[in-house]
This record gives structure tokens, C-alpha cells and sequence, in this order.
């Protein structure tokens, strides 16, 4: 048997949706399907306004638009993230000030937030990893006292809850992703979340190539003209139409994922025990989606021998992150604040499941099997 990371999970509608859009004749973007999608989210995310885009780094590109990012702006966020979540702010001339992660969660740590602000600093990301809320009513409290704005990176976190609110309403603006890898997918997409209206009118025209196009086919306007900057950031009513298909079905999609992680979660407890790895933590006061599934190994030497033994028995396990504090562009256009251990170690230690949507009893059970086999191999002992 052999096991992918990943796996695309279909839904059934996801063709048939397209073969309207192609009969609506309306091909480009913000067309019917769009427009459900929006009403979609807008309902179940509790947020004003949401909006199509082509990706999730499309979504932060306009979250650093929007906050009016200037040179030398700084942005406080987790190292411990994929590349977007810098990239945005950078192309606007800003400065990603990495602080480091949470031991438990892998989120960003509330508690070296504070210390990270100079008079520079513009916002704070708070990217949830593995669907699992960061500390959202402290972050959001600082960012109060200080002036300055929180935007979501919720690009994994989808169905997700913190407290009694979905992930992707806490903060000002937020970024949902619908790539391939993420548990709703449109092949590449992503949307923006607007959580205070004054922000609404301008996302509108920086999405539209910098037009009011939007307020012209509204009637609000008598002639449509270049009004601001903007970008193409609408993704087209045939990647909207697969959407729609997943949207209908995102929570049995997450009800699919979460069973598979429990799985996992419930036949390594007692690895964790007898202390050979440490398992997800989930904050009780967080509800997660199933996104990712981890396991951290004591250390690089036994990541590497594990992941290369799975490797080899038909297992297609995979690490995350190269801290972007490290990385050759974090280091050329960011600052980390501190020494940031627990990114090292998560970086070093961290191994992925292969997890998907609808995966196979019979493929989970031999995922656990051959990790338990490989982790308690003494090839793998320190
Ligand atoms: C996937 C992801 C992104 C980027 O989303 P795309 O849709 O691939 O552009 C950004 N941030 C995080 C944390 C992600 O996991």
C-alpha cells in the first residue's frame, strides 16, 4: 500500500456546477456562483462582508492594502508560517517582525507580543495554525491598547471555533485559503474576510483593478473610472462553481477530517505516554477543523530517520516550515524578536500525517501501524 500526503477530496456536485456556470455564459468573476459563495460565508463565518479571491495569498496581499501598509511598517507574526503570510506585507515595503509560537498550540505566543511593539508597528497576524484558534481575546486586547489592527491568517482555519466565535470573524480583516492542500478546496482560491464595514467600499475597488466597477453595476455611480490602486484579485465563476459544490458540503468535510485525526489522536496516546513523541494540543476553549495532524518527534535526527523509514514503507509523511525567520528573504527584509526556540524545535521536530477528507479505514490503520512500528524501531531511538 502506499499512502499520499494528500489527497483531493470530490464532493460530486463539483462538475455539474461547472457545466451551469459554462451555460450561464458568465465565465469571469462575480457572477451567481460568487455571490453564494459570499452569502455563504457571510452566514456561516458572522462577518459583514466576504469576498472571492484567487488564493489566500491574493486575500493577504489586500489585508496589507487595506491596512495601507507603508515603507517600513512593521507587522508582528509567527516566523512559524508559510511564506504569504510575509510576502503580503513585504511587497508594500513593510517589515515582518517574527516572535516565536506557543509550546502547546504552535500558535503565535500572546505573551511576547507586547514586547515586539515599537512605535513602528501597524498590525499583528495571528495565523491559526492547524485549524487551532491562537489566543485571540489577549491579541485582540493588546492590539486595542495599542492602536493597531489584527488580521487572521485563517488560511488553514476553515469550520474552525474559538470560544463561541468562527476563526476568520475575530480579527479586523481575514484570510480564508481554498487551495488544493486546505479541507474546503477550489484547486487554487481564496476569499477575504471583512469584519468592520469601513474597510467594505475600498476592498471592493482594490479587487476590481482599482475601478467602482462595483458601485457603477449597483447604479451608484454614473460612469465607472480608475479610482485606486487594485490588482485582479477575483477568481472566475468556474473555479466560484466547484467551490459552491464544496461550500455545500464543508462541514461534513470537516466532520470527515476531524474523525480521521481522532483516529490518529486516540492510537498514539500511549506513545506519547512513554514519551517517544508529543501529540496535537487543542486548547479547550478551541474547537478545531481536522486540517493537519502532527506528531513532534524528540528531535531532527529522529524526524529525519522516521520520515525516511515511512517513506520507504509506502508512507508519504512530510515535515512543515522552514522558519521564515531563517529562511534567506526573512532574513533580508524581516527582524526576529528573540531567540525563538519553540519555532526551531517545532521546525525541527514536526512530522504531518497523511490526512484527507473520506481516507480510507483500512489506510488510516496502515499509517498508524507503520508509524508505531517506525517510531519504536531502536533505528529511531535517540
Ligand atoms: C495555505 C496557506 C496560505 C496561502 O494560501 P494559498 O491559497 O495557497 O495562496 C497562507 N497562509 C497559511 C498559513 C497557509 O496555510
Amino acid at each position: 500500500m502506499r499512502i499520499p500526503f494528500n489527497r483531493p477530496s470530490l464532493v460530486g456536485q463539483e462538475l455539474a456546477y461547472i457545466q451551469q456556470a459554462v451555460e450561464n455564459m458568465h465565465l469571469s468573476g462575480d457572477g451567481p456562483f460568487t455571490y453564494r459563495c459570499h452569502a455563504w460565508l457571510e452566514e456561516q463565518i458572522g462577518c459583514p462582508r466576504a469576498l472571492l479571491t484567487h488564493s489566500g495569498t491574493a486575500a493577504l496581499e489586500m489585508t496589507a492594502l487595506l491596512a495601507d501598509i507603508q515603507s517600513g511598517d512593521e507587522i508582528i507574526m509567527p516566523s512559524f508560517t508559510f511564506v504569504s503570510t510575509a510576502n503580503a506585507f513585504v511587497l508594500r515595503g513593510g517589515v515582518p517582525v517574527f516572535v516565536d509560537i506557543r509550546p502547546d498550540t504552535l500558535c503565535i505566543d500572546e505573551t511576547l507580543i507586547e514586547a515586539a511593539i515599537t512605535p513602528k508597528t501597524k498590525a499583528i497576524v495571528a495565523v491559526h495554525y492547524a485549524g487551532i484558534g491562537c489566543e485571540m481575546d489577549t491579541i485582540c486586547a493588546l492590539a486595542r491598547q495599542h492602536g493597531l489592527l489584527v488580521i487572521e491568517d485563517a488560511a488553514q482555519g476553515i469550520c474552525s471555533w474559538y470560544k463561541d466565535r468562527p476563526l476568520g470573524s475575530l480579527g479586523a480583516l481575514a484570510a480564508l485559503s481554498f487551495h488544493e492542500t486546505k479541507n474546503v478546496i477550489a484547486g487554487e482560491g481564496g476569499a477575504l474576510l471583512i469584519n468592520e464595514p469601513r474597510w467594505i467600499e475600498r476592498a471592493e475597488i482594490l479587487r476590481e483593478k482599482g475601478t467602482n466597477r462595483k458601485a457603477f453595476f449597483r447604479g451608484h455611480v454614473d460612469k465607472y473610472s480608475w479610482v485606486d490602486i487594485g490588482s485582479s484579485y477575483l477568481p472566475s465563476e468556474i473555479t466560484a462553481a466547484f467551490l459552491w459544490a464544496q461550500l455545500e458540503n464543508a462541514l461534513t468535510l470537516t466532520r470527515q477530517r476531524i474523525a480521521v485525526w481522532q483516529h490518529y489522536h486516540d492510537a498514539f496516546a500511549d506513545l506519547e505516554q512513554r514519551e517517544y513523541l508529543r501529540r496535537p494540543i487543542v486548547p479547550p476553549e478551541c474547537q478545531h477543523n481536522g486540517h493537519l495532524y502532527y506528531l513532534l518527534l524528540p528531535d531532527l535526527h529522529t524526524r529525519i530517520t522516521v520520515l525516511e523509514q515511512l517513506g520507504k514503507a509506502g508512507v508519504n509523511a512530510v515535515f512543515h516550515y522552514v522558519p521564515l525567520h531563517s529562511s534567506p528573504a526573512g532574513q533580508r527584509y524581516g527582524r526576529a524578536v528573540g531567540p525563538l526556540a519553540q519555532t526551531n524545535k517545532a521546525s525541527a521536530c514536526l512530522l504531518r500525517l497523511p490526512l484527507w477528507a473520506g481516507m480510507q479505514e483500512q489506510e488510516v490503520s496502515f499509517v498508524i501501524e507503520t508509524v508505531r512500528a517506525v517510531v519504536q524501531s531502536p533505528r529511531s531511538k535517540v
